[in-house]
């Protein structure tokens, strides 16, 4: 199969030097390139800003901002038979961009934030038979917001996560999630390796594209 995968977070530009991004090693993203690419998958990677090492055998994408990302799938999508979209894309980015390195004797600096292109979203089109996953790392009420995302993203598994847990989720090598799928069915996994949910997301696609 061909596999279209994003990790990492996006970065959105406030001045020349300064940005905001969300938090995000890239490792989850970078284990799923793996586990795929491991199962004999062609696998590309669109990969915002990270230190993971890069995966052998995989060909990267490097983005900066949820603009580019959201290109560089647009340009793929229809090209893979899976979608896993495991980046952090940045929610908002400033509204304004500075040309010039703004000066802190400004005093304090008020930002106006606009929404970035929903990347799941806007490939709703392209979907066809493909298998598009997503990822919902969240705070509170993880089962019924990655929910409502699987259902609002048109998505065929959702990914969740509590990431008010220190010992999974955010820099660490391990995760415990929750797959959701569009037919209703739950799995709770326990505490594994990043390398190990990756392998379990990647034979659940395998699965469906065999069913
Ligand atoms: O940020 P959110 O919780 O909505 O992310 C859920 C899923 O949607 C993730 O898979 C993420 O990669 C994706 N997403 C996206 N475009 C955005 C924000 C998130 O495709 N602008």
């Amino acid at each position: 199969m061909k596999f279209l995968v994003t990790a990492g977070p996006t970065r959105e530009p406030i001045d020349p030097v300064r940005f905001i991004s969300n938090r995000s090693s890239g490792k989850m993203g970078y284990a799923v390139a793996r586990a795929a690419s491991q199962r004999g998958h062609e696998v590309v990677l669109v990969s915002g800003p990270v230190s993971v090492q890069p995966v052998a055998g995989v060909t990267v994408v490097h983005v900066e901002t949820a603009e580019e990302m959201c290109a560089a799938v647009r340009a793929r999508v229809e090209w893979c038979d899976a979608l896993v979209m495991a980046a952090a894309v940045a929610d908002w980015r400033p509204a304004r961009v500075s040309g010039q390195k703004m000066k802190k004797d400004r005093g304090s600096l008020d930002l106006s934030l606009e929404p970035t292109p929903d990347i799941l979203r806007s490939m709703a089109t392209l979907k066809g038979a493909r298998i598009f996953v997503g990822f919902a790392a969240e705070t509170e009420t993880v089962v019924e917001e990655a929910t409502r995302k699987l259902r609002e993203k048109n998505l065929d598994l959702i990914v969740a996560n509590d990431v008010s847990r220190r010992d999974s989720g955010f820099d660490s090598e391990n995760n415990e999630v929750i797959l959701l799928a569009r037919d209703g069915s739950r799995s709770d996994l326990p505490l594994m390796s990043k390398i190990d949910v990756a392998l379990r997301i990647v034979s659940w696609i395998e699965s469906r594209r065999t069913s």
